[in-house]
């Protein structure tokens, strides 16, 4: 799960980690910088306060008792909650609590304290912020304190934290979701070019990958796999030609052997070992011909130039023609064979009459390889559904489930056949092919030891506009 995550999501999660993390960096410093500033501003008011206190106690020095204590009483009423005292350094009261609040609020021990200091302090679940400051009146020492509530800027913090927690979520969601996009939609033609590549196979090396307009690195991955592909096309063409080109060349002096084999053998007086040797040539020269003929229509489909000419072709015209040829070899065998053309069966398909029939011989040929004597082989044309089924089927040995996905490979040939039976691996690649060019699929089902069936499945017949534009198209 984790290795298929996409570079979208990589990007998506490390681009939402540190946007997160510097949401959370930059909350927290916000909420350390407004607390500070909150607490600051208190203490400053606190200060404020003091220093006006002070100034009253110089002023109403030289008053009553009772006239200071108005005083004292009138100040402390005008700055809001009263929470005001002075203290004498034995802790003793110097001037009567102003209010019933500030005389139970407990207070800080000001006895050793000789300068300003803040403190907090939590009285009935409320926390306060108080200042203590010593001040010095004739040869007394006194201790001003006041005390503000800290509740405010409690609830400023608390409705910033949870705005915090709101927002964080949100933003991180919304940035998730429009990175994402963002980076799908950027990454969209790495995609494009990922299927496109996909379905270039060696049969259409020609195709080339689409090239965004983009002036970057995807444009620049596109035209190098482009100029890849191109220098692939042109090694390939090259042994594809090469191919042809030795099959071709190969086949005239096989064929000079041969005759020169065969020539030999016309004369009566060469002894029997030179006679054996040289029907082993005629032989082995047969084989390489046949081999060297399957090379050369291989190459010639893959360089597009096999000149097929496509008709309408009737199947059962041809499967009874192979089929007298080859109940001929089936027999040799110890083989029956037995064809079925359905009645009533509409068997015409678009086709190039010598390739069905060599497909045909083909799938043939192999029951009869891979068959122990005395075996049965049935070849039977059906329509189903506007399709032309042809099938051949045998009870010979059967195809592994290890070489089933290989049989139609050129040169594959499964083991326990390839020591005993005489063949080269291309007649399915060639059979394969065939069936394609005619726009049939070529499967097939197997059990080993028990036998198995291959089905050509024809498309209906074109219609006559079709075949024109075949044709057209084929030039
Ligand atoms: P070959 O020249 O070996 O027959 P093919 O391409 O025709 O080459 O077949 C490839 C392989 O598929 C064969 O070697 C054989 O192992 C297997 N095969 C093909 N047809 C049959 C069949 N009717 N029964 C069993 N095996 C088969």
């Amino acid at each position: 799960m984790i290795r298929q995550r996409s570079i979208s999501l990589r990007l998506t999660i490390w681009f939402s980690a540190v946007f997160f993390a510097g949401l959370a960096l930059f909350g927290g410093v916000m909420w350390f910088t407004l607390e500070n500033t909150l607490t600051n501003g208190r203490s400053r008011t606190l200060e404020r306060r003091v220093e006006r206190l002070g100034e009253l106690l110089r002023d109403t020095r030289q008053y009553t008792p009772e006239e200071r204590a108005a005083k004292f009483q009138a100040f402390a009423d005008a700055t809001g909650g009263g929470l005001i005292e002075v203290f004498r350094r034995n802790g003793a009261r110097a001037l009567p609590s102003p209010t019933s609040a500030a005389q139970a609020f407990p207070w800080p021990h000001v006895d050793s304290t000789d300068r300003s200091r803040f403190s907090e302090i939590t009285y009935l679940g409320q926390p306060y912020r108080v200042l203590a400051q010593p001040f010095a009146t004739g040869s007394e020492m006194l201790m001003l304190c006041v005390a503000a509530p800290l509740e405010g800027n409690r609830l400023v913090l608390r409705t910033f934290s949870a705005g915090l927690l709101w927002t964080v979520p949100v933003l991180l969601v919304l940035s998730a979701l429009g990175g994402y996009i963002l980076s799908r939609r950027a990454l969209r033609p790495v995609d494009q070019i990922t299927a496109a590549t996909r379905l270039i196979t060696l049969s259409n090396l020609s195709e080339r990958l689409p090239v965004p307009e983009t002036h970057d690195e995807l444009q620049r991955l596109s035209e190098t796999c482009n100029d890849m592909l191109a220098r692939l096309d042109s090694a390939v063409n090259e042994i594809k030609r090469f191919t042809a080109d030795a099959s071709h060349e190969f086949r005239n002096p096989v064929s000079f052997m041969r005759t020169t084999a065969e020539l030999a053998l016309r004369n009566r007086q060469i002894d029997a070992e030179s006679r054996r040797a040289f029907e082993d040539i005629v032989a082995e020269c047969g084989k390489a011909n046949r081999l060297l003929k399957d090379m050369l229509t291989l190459a010639r489909a893959d360089a597009g130039n096999s000149q097929l000419a496509f008709e309408p072709v009737d199947l059962a015209a041809v499967v009874r023609a192979v089929c007298q040829k080859a109940r001929v070899v089936a027999g040799e065998h110890g083989h029956t064979l037995a064809f079925q053309v359905a009645e009533e069966c509409e068997a015409t398909v678009w086709g190039d009459y010598p390739s069905l029939h060599r497909l045909l011989w083909t799938l043939i040929d192999n029951a009869v390889k891979y068959t122990p004597a005395p075996g049965t082989i049935r070849v039977s044309v059906t329509a189903a559904s506007g399709a032309v089924v042809l099938a051949v089927q045998d009870n010979g040995i059967g195809i592994s489930g290890a070489d089933m996905p290989h049989i139609f490979e050129r040169f594959y040939r499964a083991d326990p056949s390839r020591s005993q039976v005489e063949g080269s691996g291309l007649g399915l690649s060639i059979a394969l092919w065939i069936a394609n060019t005619h726009g049939a699929s070529l499967s097939v089902q197997s059990q080993e030891n028990a036998g198995t069936i291959f089905r050509v499945v024809f498309p209906p017949l074109p219609s006559e506009r079709h075949r024109a534009e075949a044709f057209a198209a084929a030039g």
